[in-house]
């Protein structure tokens, strides 16, 4: 199957009850038990299964080319659930520009738990020099955010699986359409499902998919199951329902992106694009090698200027709201160093663009307007 039918298919069952071409939202929390002690089709209580959830695992498994896939709460959630099924003490090597709520998160909640270093993953000796006896997991961000710098996933596959390390991809700005990291050899792939996979701003979730029932799986699943951060049924249909256009959306993201993209690279009051899709990025030729198709939604743009500058575009722009996050059909953009804090290395002149579904000759025009005022 190719990804648009598995897009469809693999997340939907018609009802056997009523013949609803849909699955119905299942919102009961406990399922009725035999008086033998069974239960007729192995939902027991919510937190540990759902059908909702496993029809969204089902699919989602099938997107990235893996076995299984648990779903969490939020994106956060779901990096935690690796974290947590780490052993304590052990070494995990992070991306410097890792999401920086997940960065935050193993700083803050992992202290004293695991050792952690991030750094550049993609310089092959800052990564062999940063290797632990310890070490068992190094987690990639590719594109990531928000510089949209790039990790060669099979590159850093070759050096972790020479050693018995694993390897995690947070495939959230890049989706299955583009960049299917597992097929790169990679261990684990997790996505934050409130971007693209929602694609609507308005759900919140998070997703870990899987090429092996391995050990380190089964101990995923213990802390979702034990841990119970677990999507809603409603979270988890809204979600079934949005990957059906996920493929479509994405080739809307990517080929609007790659329009702005190329429109602000020529524009005199635009110092410099990041965006994997341009020539002039400095890693174009990994994201050839392993994104196809596309190179997804997200760029990121230094005005000429200052933060002052930076915001005073943003304060004249009618179709991009100004708003973190990113994924959805409307278009955000955001002045990410303020986002970020105090001990950000982000531009203060760069603003982060998430690319929406608007026709691009309305987004180009509102750039212009918007640059040109400035
Ligand atoms: C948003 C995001 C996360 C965190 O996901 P939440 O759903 O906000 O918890 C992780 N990684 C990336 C790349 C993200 O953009």
């Amino acid at each position: 199957m190719k990804i648009e039918t598995i897009a469809i298919h693999a997340g939907n069952k018609t009802d056997a009850d009523t013949q609803a071409v849909i699955q119905p939202i299942i919102m009961s929390t406990t399922f009725k038990r035999e008086v033998d002690g069974s239960y007729a089709n192995g939902y027991i209580y919510s937190r540990s299964a759902n059908p909702n959830r496993q029809l969204l695992e089902n699919v989602v498994a099938k997107l990235e080319g893996g076995v299984d896939a648990a779903a969490f709460s939020s994106g956060n959630a779901a990096g935690m659930a690796v974290f947590q099924a780490l052993e304590p003490g052990t070494h995990i090597i992070g991306p410097d520009d890792m999401y920086h709520g997940l960065r935050n998160q193993i700083k803050t909640l992992f202290a004293g738990v695991l050792e952690f270093d991030f750094i550049d993953v993609n310089d092959e000796a800052t990564l062999l020099a940063h290797i632990k006896p310890n070490t068992k997991l190094i987690w990639v961000e590719t594109p990531s955010n928000p510089l949209l710098k790039l990790t060669d996933i099979r590159k850093v596959v070759a050096i972790a699986h020479e050693r018995g390390i694993k390897v995690a991809c947070d495939n959230t700005f890049a989706s299955p359409v583009f960049q299917q990291p597992l097929a790169l050899g990679a261990d684990l792939v997790m996505h934050s499902t409130t971007k693209y996979f929602g694609g609507h701003s308005d759900l919140m979730g998070g997703i870990l998919i899987t090429p092996k029932q391995d050990d380190l799986w089964q101990k995923i699943r213990q802390v979702q199951e034990m841990g119970g951060a677990v999507p809603s049924p409603m979270d988890c249909y809204y979600l079934v329902r949005s990957l059906k256009t996920l493929p479509y959306r994405m080739r809307g993201h990517a080929a609007n992106a790659q329009q702005l993209a190329e429109y602000l690279e020529q524009h005199p009051k635009v110092e410099r694009v990041m965006y994997p899709g341009l020539p002039s990025h400095p890693q174009h030729d990994i994201a050839k090698a392993q994104m196809t198709g596309g190179y997804s939604g997200m760029l990121s743009f230094c005005v000429k200027g200052d933060a002052q500058t930076a915001k005073q575009v943003l304060s004249k722009l009618k179709f991009f709201t100004i708003a973190t996050s990113l994924g959805g059909v409307e278009s955000l953009i955001e002045h990410r160093a303020s986002v970020e804090g105090p001990d950000t290395k982000t531009p203060f002149n760069l603003l982060r663009v998430s690319v929406g579904l608007e026709h691009i000759d309305d987004l180009i025009a509102d750039m212009e307007q918007a640059l040109g005022a400035i």
